[in-house]
């Protein structure tokens, strides 16, 4: 038995937890494309969101601000779980037999078990201040329900979520921890919208998508006056919440001494990758730094890898604005596979053009390939991922693995994004030896990016 003491765990002081979040945008080489209204194909302004956001939100979208101060009834809900810590993953390494040192920043120490109440709560408490009486949303595996049912219960507001069919009927947990919060849950497709109505009427679409789960609660947003919609990702201010995350992994790797050569982050709508990783592409551009800076996105869902860079709507009925993302269309219905958080056909149009730039990379990973390493990393550092966090680790694992054969200095940081306690009946699965990969075809792919919306260049 080893008995030597290492370094595992950074923890930082809650007045070294950041006042301000990040935006990167001022500092990238170009600005990413605007949005444009869906039927007079111009950019959209502000009158154009407020009917679905308060007004404080579509200034952080649209900001130019380098650092925007975070409120202080934010920072105060914030030190309920945060600094959060930061991981060195020895068991792991060892394991591995890497020369590899892998850190991960832990989010799931959050009341919702991920990094979505950095967001939600900033969400729920400029809607408060403004008036809003009640958020619609969609979500996924749930995540996103919890943490905004969560940051709804703290402020006073109500909450009503529309669930993706196919995680509402796996994964009643969530729904149960989103009413406990004392918000209310509905199958998507439901019959109480319009839209609901009518996508609901093709069977194909029986396990819903995010795409249409948000075109629900769009809907109800839009037509109630002292309601609005709350985006769990892929829109700018929602990124910029996360950047949090980021900048203080930044203090504890220098706590640490070390300089990350590999940042890696499974993205979905890219908001936690996109947390992470920003304060450290700012130190890359600056030069003080040149981390690869690689997202993993599942293979049955890989928009940056095989999607198009195209303006495209956010929702499957075209109700959202358009956005030039990387796209697979948005008809596009994943297999529901067990990252429900990374079924989404589009990926952030701020990510997306920073891809272009050339300034990061992506990996598409299996979940097979996913739920091993998930299984390697609980069984080395004892917690349970999410599944869409294994496949960063998926990656990790890929690079540690690579470090072994090169010889090559290589320092991992990574965000574990969640825990998997909702999870379980997916590890059930894996470890019964019944997860399959779904093959996507590529007729697949190309039909749904066939009904992109015609936008004149
Ligand atoms: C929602 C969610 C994701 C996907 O969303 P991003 O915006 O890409 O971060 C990933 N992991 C967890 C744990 C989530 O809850």
């Amino acid at each position: 038995m080893d008995d030597t003491v290492r370094q595992h765990k950074y923890v930082l002081s809650e007045d070294q937890m950041p006042t301000v979040w990040y935006n990167i945008i001022p500092d990238l080489p170009s600005p990413p494309p605007p949005p444009l209204h869906p039927g007079r194909l111009d950019p959209v302004g502000p009158d154009d969101l407020a009917p679905l956001f308060p007004m404080e939100l579509i200034m952080q979208e649209v900001s130019t601000d380098r650092y925007i101060e975070i409120p202080g009834g934010v920072l105060d809900v914030y030190r309920q779980w945060r600094p959060s810590p930061l991981f060195r993953a020895h068991r792991l390494e060892q394991a591995l037999g890497t020369p590899a040192r892998i850190y991960y920043k832990y989010e799931g120490v959050s009341p919702a078990g991920s990094h979505k109440p950095n967001t939600s709560v900033p969400q729920a408490y400029y809607n408060k201040k403004e008036g809003t009486r009640k958020l619609t949303t969609e979500t996924g595996a749930g995540q996103w329900g919890t943490a905004l049912a969560y940051a709804c219960a703290i402020y006073g507001l109500e909450c009503e979520v529309w669930q993706v069919g196919a995680s509402y009927d796996a994964k009643p947990y969530r729904r149960m921890m989103i009413e406990a919060f004392g918000a209310s849950v509905h199958r998507s497709p439901s019959d109480l919208t319009e839209v609901g109505r009518m996508l609901g009427a093709d069977p194909r679409n029986f396990t819903g998508s995010l795409g249409i789960a948000i075109s629900e609660a769009v809907e109800v947003a839009a037509t109630n006056a002292d309601t609005r919609y709350a985006l769990g990702s892929v829109l700018n201010h929602v990124l910029l919440h996360q950047t949090i995350i980021g900048q203080e992994a930044m203090l504890q790797l220098a706590m640490a001494g070390d300089t990350p050569t590999h940042i890696v982050g499974c993205t979905g709508g890219g908001s936690n990758f996109a947390g992470l990783s920003f304060p450290f592409l700012k130190e890359k551009l600056e030069g003080r730094m040149s981390p690869r800076i690689i997202a993993a996105e599942p293979a049955s869902c890989p928009s940056l890898t095989k999607g198009v860079y195209a303006y495209d709507f956010g929702d499957t009925a075209g109700m959202t604005p358009l956005m030039k993302m990387h796209t697979l269309g948005h008809d596009f219905i994943p297999d529901p596979i067990h990252a429900g958080g990374l079924r989404y056909h589009g990926m952030a149009p701020l990510i997306s053009h920073i891809y272009e730039l050339g300034l990061m990379e992506a990996e598409a990973v299996p979940q097979t390939e996913c739920f091993a390493a998930a299984i390697q990393f609980a069984r080395t550092e004892g917690i349970v991922p999410a599944p869409e966090p294994t496949h960063a680790i998926a990656l990790a694992i890929r690079e540690a693995l690579k470090a072994k054969e090169t010889g090559e200095e290589t320092v991992i940081l990574t965000a574990l994004c969640g825990h998997g306690h909702f999870d379980l009946s997916a590890y059930d699965q894996y470890l019964r030896g019944e997860m399959v990969d779904e093959a996507v075809s590529d007729e697949r792919f190309a039909s749904a990016l066939s009904t992109l919306p015609k936008v004149p260049a």
